[in-house]
């Protein structure tokens, strides 16, 4: 049997052949399985989506409860049946809800990850390291330069940012999904008991996350006639809004923007960011390597990034592997909004 009898990837996405169902697809489809809510993976207007309840949800949120004609919620390590192949969700790390699939057939194993991290996020989740035959990664940070510091240490820096110039607000441009209810996790459980304060285009999905449990501290959302007096205050708002007339009412801003591409130091300085904090919610080179081992897959598919550096490191470790060269797939760490 060939990798490619069990999944292959198509102009639409990854697609399985025996199951009749796509992974991630770009286009609509009748059946589709979804690994997480960033919009260039959860897509509106499939026949069906199978995906954890929590991505579900988060898609609802998006796109409106009709996102899709039939929603089948599948909980982490269910193993449903379609057409022989066994499907099953296992956790990604990588933002709530964000799963791996794995598909079995005939004695084979194939997991697509999906986007993933190592790095511990009590908003994402643990990513659960599954063994098989054939590994689909992303790349996202694929080169040897990235290697993520602890998180705490980035939120240390703000945290201090805000006691040193208690009369400026601190603008932190983070990714609506994920990334900004992981930073108020973070900022909350530093010890800061002061408000945070969210723009209104996060304030959904944040509510989604509270909605299932998920503690992120005394979220407020910014009145616009308050803006001038936020001085000192902790202020996240999309990585687009800190360009927009809006940011420029509050007092003195210091900017900051929280990504994992913060780790260099020229993109920063483009963008204008004062206070990079290095935070992200993908694997880093050693984490992505790591990951690779822990599978013991033989071969390994590569996905958006640094394909072709992976792909290398693979082939120096004796690991068969290949760039999927998947068009449609964005990076919402780079991403203005
Ligand atoms: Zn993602
Ligand atoms: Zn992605």
């Amino acid at each position: 049997m060939r990798p490619e009898d069990l999944i292959c990837p198509t102009p639409q996405g990854l697609y399985c052949p025996p199951a009749d169902v796509y992974i991630d697809p770009m286009r609509p489809v009748s059946r589709a399985l979804i690994t997480h809510g960033h919009s260039d993976h959860a897509r509106a207007g499939h026949g069906a989506v199978m995906a954890t309840e929590e991505t579900l949800g988060i898609m609802a949120v998006r796109y409106g409860e009709d996102f899709t004609e039939r929603q089948q919620p599948i909980a982490f390590g269910d193993v449903v049946n379609i057409n022989g192949v066994g499907i099953s969700f296992h956790p990604a790390g990588h933002v709530l809800g964000s799963a791996q699939i794995c598909l079995a057939w005939k004695g084979f194993r194939a997991v697509v990850s999906g986007d993933y991290k190592r790095l511990p996020d009590r908003t994402a989740g643990t990513f659960e390291p599954i063994r098989c035959n054939l590994f689909v990664s992303e790349a996202t940070f694929g080169l040897p330069v990235f290697r993520h510091p602890p998180t705490e240490h980035e939120v240390a820096k703000l945290l201090e940012s805000a006691a040193l110039f208690p009369e400026r607000a601190h603008l932190v441009g983070a990714y609506p999904l994920g990334k900004a209810q992981r930073l108020m996790a973070l900022v909350h459980d530093a010890g800061y008991d002061k408000p945070i304060y969210i723009h209104g285009a996060i304030a959904r999905l944040t509510e989604f996350y509270q909605s299932r449990g998920i503690a992120l501290g005394d979220i407020r959302p910014v009145a616009l006639d308050d803006r001038k007096n936020l001085g000192g205050a902790i202020v996240i708002c999309p990585p687009s809004a800190m360009q927009e007339a809006w940011s420029r009412k509050f007092p003195d801003p210091v900017t900051a923007f929280a990504s994992g591409w913060m780790r260099v130091r020229a993109r920063a300085k483009q963008r204008g960011v004062e206070l990079p904090l290095v935070v992200s919610d993908h694997a880093d080179w050693d984490d992505l390597g790591r990951t690779i081992r822990e599978t013991g897959a033989e071969e390994v598919w590569v996905t958006h990034g640094a394909e072709e550096a992976l792909v290398h490191w693979c082939e120096t470790q004796g690991i068969a592997a290949r760039p999927l060269r998947l068009v449609g797939y964005g990076d919402e760490e780079g991403e203005a909004a």
